[in-house]
């Protein structure tokens, strides 16, 4: 499940072989293994905005967890059981994850962001008879709680009030657990809802294979992850396929320590800050997050960056933002590609050659994905469809979650469909063009809405953009841009008309938007994700 020394990209692709072991657990495979070998070795470092950042070894991790499993066990957590955890980035919220899978129990990350009507949507349709919380999240609990007729048990990490269970004090007064779950790798281990973009959000299952599954993408996006001195940081939610799985799990597999970082709104001047302070060298940031650093004025000199590596995965980075990447911090952002039910399957890697600005990069060692017709016919280079990925694969998710129906509609034959369109180019690299609702089609012509932001992107009052189709009796849609201005920058006709025929001249006659709106910001998901449909609704 790891990436072979080799030196090509063809090479990694032809001696990759999959060899999860029968055993394999992600609870143990983050703790406990490293413990046995190295009880002293960091696995956490926790920025603390004063300054006071503290640490965890695999020792504690190993133990604290299994002293947790021990108390889920005795309050009737079983094999199977959703395990809710309603936190921010922190140890607690590792340690209760190690502890779900120790006893084969299924996790269920949720975002603190999310308001009590998520909530309650989730745990209810999960069944989740334990969260594990902190106040905010009791509070939005307790909003709930009449709505909530699963839910026994409440664990809270911080201060204890009546008619919950003390985090700290369940963990102090257990025993670490006699005999963890003997698990094998398609045993539910991890249960992650959808990002909610284009409906209602969808509980994806996935087994335990689901983290050696990442192993090989992470490495190649993260060449050489694990050097001396190596330290990974995301400011994505660790509640998020992409906080969780592209960065947390695997890099605590690799023995790499992890910072982590309160969750709150996402501020460029804190995480340049997390960044130097930290010594972070390796991090996973989502292409919003990156749009928001761009307009830091020279921040490779006003903070002492050790940055190594950099992934970016969830939307599509674009060509500005890969640009400015490599102009201002000095690296190739890494793009990746994936979704909750099945990620990290395509991804660029510039040590292997594999990068091209405006792409995802190509199918990661140990991954089929192609691009296919409504047949499942494999289309060749150049030929638009559908995003597949090929079964069986360890990231595939084992089914929506009480939903045969949906997981049945997903596959045609053994290809899994992703819902989303793109192209493979002659050399192999894969294009996205939009998701399925997203491609705008105007006047006979069909549009991804990301080539258009991407240019939006680069005028220089522009600091985020979203283009949607609106219904026009005449073209079928027109396309609409939506656009938040820098600081300093004021809507005005002139502007918007500057602002069209950046785009009339750049891209295509067809594809420059007819109309403009300015907006103070964008409907966006949690994880950082544009809500094209809200655009729709309201263009
Ligand atoms: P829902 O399925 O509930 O509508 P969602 O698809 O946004 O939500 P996720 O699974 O978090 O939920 O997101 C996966 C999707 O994100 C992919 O299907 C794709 O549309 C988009 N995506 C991920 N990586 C990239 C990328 N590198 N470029 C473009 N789009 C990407
Ligand atoms: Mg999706």
């Amino acid at each position: 499940m790891l990436l072979p020394s080799r030196e090509t990209y063809e090479e990694l692709v032809e001696d990759f072989v999959w060899d999860i072991p029968a055993d394999f657990n992600i609870g143990r495979s983050v703790s406990d293994d490293w413990a046995f070998r190295a009880p002293d070795r960091v696995c956490l470092e926790h920025f603390s905005p004063d300054g006071h950042h503290v640490s965890l070894t695999y020792g504690q991790l190993a133990d604290r967890s299994s002293r947790l499993a021990a108390a889920l066990k005795a309050l009737g957590v079983a094999q199977g059981s959703r395990v809710a955890i309603l936190l921010p980035q922190g140890f607690e919220t590792v340690i209760s994850h190690v502890a779900a899978y120790k006893i084969g129990a299924v996790a269920l990350p949720l975002a603190l962001l999310f308001g009590a009507d998520a909530i309650e949507y989730r745990l209810n349709d999960s069944g989740a008879e334990t969260v594990i919380t902190n106040r905010f999240g009791l509070a939005k609990i307790r909003d709930a709680r009449a709505g909530l007729p699963a839910l026994r048990h409440i664990i809270l990490v911080g201060e204890t009030e009546d008619g919950v269970f003390g985090f700290d004090n369940l963990i102090e007064t257990h025993d670490p657990i006699a005999e963890q779950a003997a698990t094998r790798p398609d045993d539910p281990a991890l249960m992650i809802y959808t990002s909610g973009t284009t409906g209602p959000p969808k509980g994806a299952l996935h087994g335990h294979r689901v983290l050696a599954g990442h192993m090989p993408g992470i490495q190649f996006a993260h060449p050489d992850l694990g050097q001396p001195g190596d330290k990974m940081w995301t400011p994505a939610d660790w509640a998020w396929a992409g906080g969780l799985l592209n960065c947390l799990l695997p890099a605590l597999l690799l023995g790499v320590p992890v910072v982590s970082s309160p969750g709150q709104k996402f501020d460029p001047e804190t995480a340049f800050r997390i960044m130097a302070e930290m010594g972070v060298r390796n991090a996973f940031i989502p292409p919003t997050a990156l749009r928001l650093l761009r307009p830091v004025e020279n921040p490779r000199s006003r903070y002492d960056l050790k940055l190594r590596t950099i992934g970016s995965a969830g939307e599509s980075l674009g060509r500005e933002t890969y640009e400015w990447a490599r102009a201002t911090l000095g690296i190739t952002v890494n793009e990746f590609y994936g979704q909750t039910e099945c990620n990290f399957v395509l991804s660029a890697s510039e040590r292997f050659c594999v990068t091209k600005s405006g792409s995802m990069g190509k199918p990661v060692p140990g991954h089929r994905v192609a691009i296919i017709d409504e047949n499942g016919e494999v289309l060749p280079a150049g030929v638009a469809g559908q995003v597949a990925v090929a079964r069986p694969d360890p990231v595939m998710f084992l089914g929506y979650w009480n939903n045969k129906t949906a997981t049945d509609k997903k596959f045609i034959g053994d290809w899994m469909t992703t819902g989303d369109q793109g192209v493979m180019d002659e050399d192999g690299y894969f294009e996205f063009f939009g998701r399925d609702d997203d491609v705008i089609t105007s006047s006979g012509y069909r549009i991804g809405p990301g080539e258009i932001e991407d240019c939006l992107l680069g005028h220089p009052a522009v600091r985020l953009a979203a283009a949607v189709g609106k219904p026009d009796p005449v073209r079928t849609e027109i396309v609409k841009a939506f656009v938040v201005l820098k600081d300093g920058f004021t809507p005005t006709p002139t502007l918007t008309t500057q602002i069209r025929d950046w785009v009339k001249h750049r891209l295509s006659m067809h594809e420059y938007p007819r109309e403009i709106e300015f907006v103070d910001a964008l409907p966006m998901t949690t994880t950082g994700k544009i809500i094209r449909r809200e655009l729709r609704a309201r263009a």
